[in-house]
């Protein structure tokens, strides 16, 4: 059996991704579940799935705890989510990324694989320009380093499955085949760091929210942030009005200011803007 994790962010198709994998791998004759997880369940907020693949009939129903592939649909998880925790020894780490596969590890070794399915997904107009859906690129590239299941039936689930733009879609598979690179990677010599000590909370437990959204570090979320383009703004303050994580800022002339540490790149001030003030760019 093949066990597969997705980590992605909610807008980026991670769930849709384990459900088109499983359709190639039917269309393939081979068995597949797929299922999700949902954290806090808004626009980009964590979301896990899990996909099995099988010759026989699959009986397990657990969550993936010690996955042979770990998928990563936004590089910002990596800074402060555990993604590869329980990753098999020599098992493969796949990053929706535009660095090369060398400037990534693995603590007990195994194949990294990257490929810039961001920008596949902006070049093909798959999503918007403030929410790419990388999910196609990705998979795309995970029939290529796996050869778990065939690029044919890929296409067939995506052209079948996807309700919008699968042209585009299966575009963007190809692309993603073609541009992913796989390097293997010896177990890493350096000890992790220890976790710091968890800081107090300022505010107790509430039911709404864990946390006051002024300690959640939002930022760490963001693949593409907002620039405001102060010749186009009326100062309207409807981005200030929309902004999930209170993000914004107003400056001594009453123009927006985006509060980086608290942004996490949903793109909903775009969406809002009367006068398309602000652009969503890629992360550096
Ligand atoms: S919504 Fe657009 S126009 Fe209004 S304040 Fe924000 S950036 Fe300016
Ligand atoms: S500033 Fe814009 S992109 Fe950032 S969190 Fe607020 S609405 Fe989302």
């Amino acid at each position: 059996m093949l066990e597969i994790r997705f980590h992605g962010r909610g807008g980026q198709g991670a769930v849709v991704a384990s459900e088109l994998l499983a359709q190639a791998v039917f269309f393939d004759g081979k068995v597949a579940q797929s299922f999700p997880f949902f954290g806090v369940e808004r626009r980009g907020a964590p979301v896990t799935a899990f996909t099995r693949i099988d010759d026989q009939p699959i009986r397990l129903r657990s969550f993936i705890e010690n996955p042979d592939v770990v998928v990563v649909l936004d590089p910002g998880l990596l800074r402060d989510t555990p993604v590869t925790e329980g990753l098999k020894p020599g098992g493969l780490l796949l990053v929706n990324s535009p660095r090369p596969p060398e400037a990534f590890s693995l603590p007990l070794g195994g194949r990294i694989a990257t490929l810039d399915a961001t920008g596949i997904a902006l070049g093909r107009k798959v999503g918007t320009a403030t929410m790419p859906v990388v999910n196609t690129a990705v998979l795309g590239a995970l029939a290529r380093a796996t050869g778990a299941f065939t690029e044919t039936s890929l296409e067939r689930a995506i052209i079948s499955f996807v309700p919008s733009h699968p042209e585009e879609n299966r575009a963007a598979a190809r692309d993603g085949a073609e541009a992913v690179r796989t390097e293997p990677v010896a177990p890493s010599t350096v000890a992790p760091a220890p976790a710091p000590p968890a800081a107090p909370l300022p505010f107790p437990e509430g039911p709404m929210a864990s946390r006051p959204s002024h300690v959640l570090h939002t930022s760490s979320w963001r693949t593409l942030r907002p620039v405001i383009d102060r010749d186009r703004c009326t100062r309207c303050n409807f981005c200030w009005e929309f902004c999930p994580d209170d993000a914004f800022d107003l400056d001594a002339e009453g123009y927006p200011l985006v509060r980086l540490s608290y942004c996490k790149g949903c793109g909903i001030c775009a969406t809002e803007c009367p006068p398309d003030a602000i652009q969503m760019v890629t992360e550096a």
